[in-house]
């Protein structure tokens, strides 16, 4: 990799200075497993993909080498809340950092990207959408850019199960510099997803690093009933501590957690559906352990961090393992024996089945919707192109009388074709009223001095607020009173909950974006890679799924890791269909193979070999018993042997 001496010497002082950087702003002392080799190979300039399991640690991998680096580091995240997170983290460590997000005005958008380019800042944090716009691309050309980080990347892949097309403008940004190294951090990649990755990404050469996706501590459990929530009290009440129950609908949220709770049993509900404040209440909640278990959608997990929960059940299907493993990889963070259990029922692969046709209407009916969107907004043949419109989606239902999942498909699949574009760029600002009078407000003894201040403020900030609901901005708020942003919902949260004020949470109106001019339905064309291929693929998926919670495989975790390619994978040892004892013979067979692998390549010590072997003791130790009476190995003392002449 070294062209020269003076390479290798930058290099060893830049390795020093790493660790120092690693213990000066996290108080780490180690690197964690994978992550030294990360960080080693960005800044030798390479383009790499990382795959670490959730909570493996691939902030650091990104965030150290831009700090050592000259410049600022792009970093593209998909979600708003995600990348808020990630900036006001970094903040708190006194690393100057900016994110770049819908909630925010052309303004302010406007100062965040000059201070990109003329000001020290280390980190910028955008949403692929914004590749887009003429505005972000001027500025970036000129920024002194270190590093292009593409947070979960696999968001780019077409087959994958969380495509997101404007990802694929993050190609563009390589472009305008060729030289920065790109690193793509992803939890979930197959090795079809990690090609596809490092091709739409325009890599100069294929580099993937791959943290084992082995969790020793998970026990996967599948339960194949009639009966969940029989099951699902089973549990509850077997294994102590903390959960989290994945469910597929709001409405299940609710009731299972009502059947939890009247079973004695301390839960709550989390969804998408419920307004900002009272998720997060329930989160803390949750995160302070004065609720068991959260009943939740996939809306629940991203970004929370809590390292003691003990079992993930999933009530239903999911759509694919990657999100199967991600979702129960948030059991047993620490290192402390945990299940992830999959209640299944003999109707769930056929209703996933179900689901995904409806996530591909006919493509008559799609054609269809394109003429009716451009009916909507009264635009004519020809015209249309570069239009924006405030879109309520609702409305165009309700007048259309077609069901909305079916709306939101064929507007995703006509966005993938290239017809249009459907954003939440959008967003109506959270709302604050004062319940109480001015005079109470003075009355009334808000104790703490910092709660007092951010009263003033906001009093200061907006007139009128004690009498209607005034529309506020929470990054202006945070940038007036000084306190991050997440400091400032808290303390919203908090006058909430005095009942000292009335808040509304911002909602979004989405805008519905005409890429092309309106052409004549017949011409509009539905390509197979849009339709077809990803159909097939959301099928495939679907199948694996189905395969992992069927009777016929060796090991839940060995058939997990081999998906994720993990080739060498044994058998765990502990769950429910090693428990069985069933597949040992098939597990005895592998482990033979791995123990005359590691006998031809050298390694003779009895200790060093079961150590190796990554199978329960006894399992491994049986299989050398096995192959002993066999006489394909021989033992003598501590040591393995085989035998002379093979
Ligand atoms: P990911 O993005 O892979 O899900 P994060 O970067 O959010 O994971 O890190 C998960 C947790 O691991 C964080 O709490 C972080 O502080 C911790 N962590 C990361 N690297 C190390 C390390 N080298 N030593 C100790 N803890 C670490
Ligand atoms: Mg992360």
């Amino acid at each position: 990799m070294f062209v020269g001496i003076q390479q290798a010497l930058n290099y060893i002082c830049g390795m020093k200075e790493y660790f120092g950087l690693l213990e000066k702003y996290w108080g780490f002392k180690t690197f964690r497993p994978l992550q030294q080799k990360i960080v080693e190979s960005v800044m030798q300039g390479r383009d790499t993909l990382a795959l670490m399991p959730t909570g493996g640690g691939k902030s650091v991998t990104y965030q150290l080498p831009a700090l050592a680096a000259e410049g600022i580091c792009v970093v593209i995240t998909p979600l708003i809340s995600l990348m808020k997170d990630q900036a006001d983290s970094l903040r708190e460590k006194g690393i100057l950092s900016v994110s770049v997000h819908s909630g925010m005005s052309p303004r302010q958008v406007d100062i965040a990207l000059d201070n990109c380019v003329y000001g020290d800042y280390k980190f910028l944090f955008i949403s692929s959408e914004r590749i887009d716009s003429d505005i972000f691309m001027a500025r970036f050309a000129r920024m002194n850019i270190s590093l292009i980080t593409v947070d979960e990347a696999h968001c780019i892949s077409q087959w994958g199960h969380d495509f997101r097309p404007s990802y694929l403008k993050i190609a563009r940004l390589r472009k305008v510099f060729p030289d920065v190294p790109v690193l793509a951090l992803t939890a979930t990649a197959t090795e079809e997803v990690a090609d596809e990755i490092m091709e739409n990404l325009g890599f100069r050469e294929k580099n993937i690093l791959r943290a084992s996706f082995d969790r020793k501590n998970l026990s996967f459990i599948v339960r194949r009933t009639g009966n969940k929530p029989e099951h699902l009290l089973r549990v509850a009440n077997n294994v102590q501590g903390s959960g989290i129950v994945y469910v597929r609908t709001r409405e299940k949220c609710e009731k299972i957690s009502k059947f939890l709770t009247d079973n004695g049993i301390s839960s709550d509900f989390y969804h998408g559906g419920l307004g900002y404040v009272s998720r997060s209440i329930k989160q803390d909640r949750w995160l302070k352990n004065e609720c068991r278990i959260m009943v939740a959608t996939n809306a629940f997990g991203m970004g929370i961090d809590k390292p003691d929960v003990r079992f993930v059940i999933h009530y239903d299907i999911c759509d694919s393992l990657e999100s199967y493993y991600q979702e129960a990889g948030r059991a047993g963070r620490d290192g402390k024996s945990a299940y992830a259990v999959q209640l299944i029922s003999d109707e769930d692969g056929i209703k996933a089945t179900e689901r995904l046709e409806r996530d591909f209407p006919p493509v008559s009916q799609i054609r269809k919707i394109y003429e009716s969107l451009f009916n909507f907004f009264q635009i004519p043949l020809g015209a249309g192109k570069g239009v924006v419109n405030s879109f309520n989606i609702f409305e165009f239902c309700s007048r259309t009388k077609i069901h909305l999942p079916v709306v939101i498909n064929s507007i995703k699949i006509l966005q993938h074709n290239g017809y249009m574009m459907l954003t939440d760029e959008a967003d109506h600002p959270p709302r604050v009223m004062f319940t109480v009078s001015r005079e109470d407000l003075y009355r009334i003894r808000v104790d703490k001095e910092e709660l007092d201040y951010f009263i003033k403020v906001l009093l200061r900030m907006y007139t009128g607020i004690f009498n209607n609901p005034v529309a506020v901005n929470l990054s202006e708020i945070s940038y007036v009173s000084g306190y991050t942003a997440q400091k400032v919902n808290e303390f919203l949260k908090k006058l909430w909950q005095l009942h000292i004020i009335k808040y509304v949470p911002g909602n979004k109106s989405s805008l519905l974006i005409f890429t092309e001019e309106r052409l004549p339905v017949s011409d509009v064309r539905i390509s197979n890679e849009s339709y077809g291929i990803r159909k097939e693929a959301g099928i495939r998926r679907i199948g694996k799924m189905v395969e992992y919670t069927g009777e016929n495989i060796d090991c839940r975790s060995v058939f997990l890791r081999k998906y994720f390619g993990d080739k060498d994978a044994l058998a765990c040892g502990k769950c429910d269909v090693c428990r069985t004892g069933k597949p040992k013979t098939l597990v005895l067979g592998t482990i033979k193979n791995g123990i005359i692998k590691l006998l031809n390549d050298g390694e003779n010590e009895l200790r060093v070999i079961v150590s190796k072997m990554d199978g329960d003791v006894e399992i491994v130790l049986a299989a050398i018993k096995e192959l002993v009476e066999e006489k394909k190995v021989v033992q003598r003392m501590n040591r393995l042997y085989l035998p002379s002449g093979s």
